[in-house]
């Protein structure tokens, strides 16, 4: 009885507190409405990237081309996944929301990138068996306590109510941070870093998964980890992130 009254008086005090402290913007922090996790000059701070896009690299397209159609870009380097798309462009706002995400765990900022992906990501959910994050190293998973991409993974999985494993993919060794380094080096540094844990591969084999991160810079990174998930024996990869660098060549990159 008195630890029924006790759960009572601490769920309203819950609700007290809620009541004085309104739901903040996760970037200015001003007041927001309901469930907001942005205020609206934050909101329209980001760019969303909005069909018509590249079908297999979700980059935007002046006019649409038709269901399927694929950038220059794609057909002249076709990537090793099949179909790909980003929530966001890569800027100062959505940045900044990654940044709260990965180096100051605020959980909050994972869930609305995951909201935002849900929506651009929505046909890829819908098509894919199993959602499965890019891995970070171990050293790097302790430093920061949690792979971010496997709880965008989590989150998905929850709202699109389809499965996810988060061990599908390791890292075969300590990869270099990717700051600084040029487009080149960055393949060099994450070929054949990645591989399917053998006793992951019945999961997979034949499957059509979702592979999910939170940038996509150069796409480094993402090519190798489907380039191994085929060659296990995936059928089909798709790549979903929440922001897409839509011109690295031309931005000062520092994740
Ligand atoms: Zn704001």
């Amino acid at each position: 009885m008195g630890q029924r009254v006790s759960v009572a008086a601490r769920r309203s005090l819950h609700a007290f507190v809620d009541w004085l402290t309104p739901p903040k913007c996760l970037l200015c922090r001003k007041d927001v409405q309901g469930d907001a996790s942005l205020c609206l000059s934050c909101w329209q701070g980001l760019h969303f990237i909005d069909e018509p896009v590249c079908d297999a690299l979700g980059t935007p397209f002046a006019y649409d081309e038709g269901e399927g159609a694929l950038s220059p870009a794609a057909i002249a380097e076709p990537p090793p996944w099949n179909k790909a798309r980003g929530a966001v462009a890569f800027d100062h706002t959505s940045r900044q929301i990654v940044h709260l995400f990965k180096y100051r765990d605020t959980q909050e900022a994972g869930l609305a990138m995951a909201r935002m992906m849900a929506g651009a990501g929505r046909r890829l959910l819908a098509d894919c068996d199993l959602i499965v994050p890019v891995p970070l190293y171990r050293f790097r998973l302790w430093r920061r306590r949690f792979n971010q991409a496997a709880l965008l993974a989590q989150h998905l999985s929850r709202h699109a109510a389809k499965p996810y494993a988060h061990d599908v993919l390791e890292r075969r060794q300590a990869t270099r941070s990717q700051v600084g380094l040029s487009a080149d080096e960055r393949q060099k540094n994450v070929r054949s870093a990645f591989a399917v844990r053998p006793e992951m591969r019945p999961r997979i084999e034949g499957k059509s998964l979702l592979l999910v991160d939170d940038v996509r810079t150069t796409g480094a990174t993402l090519s190798a980890c489907a380039s191994t998930l085929k060659a296990a024996g995936a059928a089909r990869v798709d790549v979903l992130s929440f922001a897409l660098v839509l011109e690295p060549a031309r931005l000062h990159i520092d994740l």
